[in-house]
């Protein structure tokens, strides 16, 4: 297994201090090395440094699920007939897939994930997305964290894996295959034109073999060759795809990252340190709950048509107020135009206060942009 190599520094020494933009996102993806055959090469350390497959009989017609990078060096790789892999190296260890126990190395790594990044979007068992932008203010930060991670992983798991920092979802998985095994990279936003410019098309979201060949026939090998074209002709040729094809080359990918576990509202309250009775004290702190909850409806990608304060007084008693809208809001200046109304109906101003929150509910994603058949996984 390939050692764990700490990252010393962001790879973009001419941006080593990249102020954050407006609205930037960083978004990590994070995939683990050869995951099953590691696994198996973890738990059983004799088989380190050998070619291994996990999968099925290769006297019958099983299919490699997983082979380790010694195989692999064998041209032997997943979905591959057993038979065939046995043929390419015949003196390749076979092991049966162990899911039980995939499973559970699996937990501790998302576990990890969770307890590093606010969002997080498993794909798999060994593959997923977390968003931190809500913890980071520019990335030389973002990468630290990212670096962090992976030092984890290897020193609670025992695993490697590799990771891709950008500021979307398409350039950060494209970019945690490049340093594989054990690597990161990391693409800024002022290098990522340069990159999809010349990024095979094979390697673009979403292109499979056969769209592939259909860009090869149109003369689009890159990401250049794809903006030769107007939006609406590889609409043209490819639908909807067309469309996000040609956004992708641009750089842009606003699909959010999304934990599975839907949440029903999103909100932030705050305990003050002295009671207040000054209705100015009261919307300076509204403020900055709206800000935050600004912050967060923008990472999870959503937005919310109902507005809920709530108000507890000095001596305990709570009270909630609701205002629900026909279009749903997330900005923090659309919630404060409402707060004045949802105070009117509460003893704010007359009566202290210890604890302020506001809340959006009725959230809708705002992420249904990306065409539905390319729900894929990239390989
Ligand atoms: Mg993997």
């Amino acid at each position: 297994m390939p050692a764990y190599l700490p990252f010393t520094g962001v790879r973009t020494s001419q941006h080593p201090n990249l102020s954050p933009m407006e609205n930037q996102r960083f978004i990590i993806h994070i995939d683990m090395d050869a995951f099953f055959a590691s696994v198996e090469q973890m738990d059983n350390p004799k088989t380190a440094g050998r070619p291994l497959i996990v999968g099925g009989n290769p006297q019958g017609r099983g299919v490699v699920a997983a082979c380790s990078y010694e195989a692999r060096k064998f041209g032997i790789h997943s979905a591959m007939s057993a038979a065939n892999a046995l043929k390419l190296c015949p003196h390749a260890l076979f092991i049966r897939p162990r899911k039980d126990r995939y499973h559970e190395v699996s937990t501790q790594v998302m576990n990890i994930f969770k307890n590093c990044a606010p969002l997080v979007e498993p794909l798999s068992l060994d593959e997923a997305f977390l968003d931190i932008s809500a913890d980071h203010a520019n990335l030389p930060a973002a990468v630290r964290t990212t670096e962090q991670i992976r030092s984890r992983i290897f020193h609670e798991v025992g695993l490697t894996c590799s990771a891709g920092v950008s500021y979307n979802k398409f350039l950060a998985k494209v970019a945690s295959d490049i340093n594989k095994p054990d690597g990161l990279t990391v693409i800024p936003v002022e290098e990522a034109k340069d990159f999809l410019a010349s990024l095979a098309i094979g390697k673009f979201y979403g292109v499979g073999k056969v769209t592939e060949k259909k860009m090869h026939s149109l003369g689009v090998r890159t990401g250049q060759d794809l903006l030769r074209f107007q939006k609406i002709e590889l609409e043209r040729f490819f639908g909807k795809a067309g469309a996000f094809f040609y956004d992708i080359a641009k750089g842009i990918d606003n699909r959010p990252v999304q934990s599975r576990q839907e949440r029903k509202s999103i909100g932030s309250e705050t305990t003050l340190q002295t009671d207040i009775l000054e209705l100015q004290q009261v919307d300076e702190v509204l403020e900055k709950l709206s800000l935050k909850v600004e912050h967060a409806l923008q990472a999870k990608g959503c937005s919310g048509s109902t507005i809920t304060l709530k108000v507890r007084y000095h001596d305990f008693t709570t009270v909630t107020r609701s205002l629900t809208f026909p279009t749903p809001l997330s900005k923090a200046d659309e919630i404060m135009s409402h707060v004045p109304k949802l105070l009117r109906t509460t003893e704010a101003g007359k009566t202290k206060i210890r604890l302020l929150g506001l809340t959006l509910s009725n959230l809708t994603d705002r992420s249904q942009r990306m065409p539905r058949q390319l729900n894929l996984p990239f390989s």
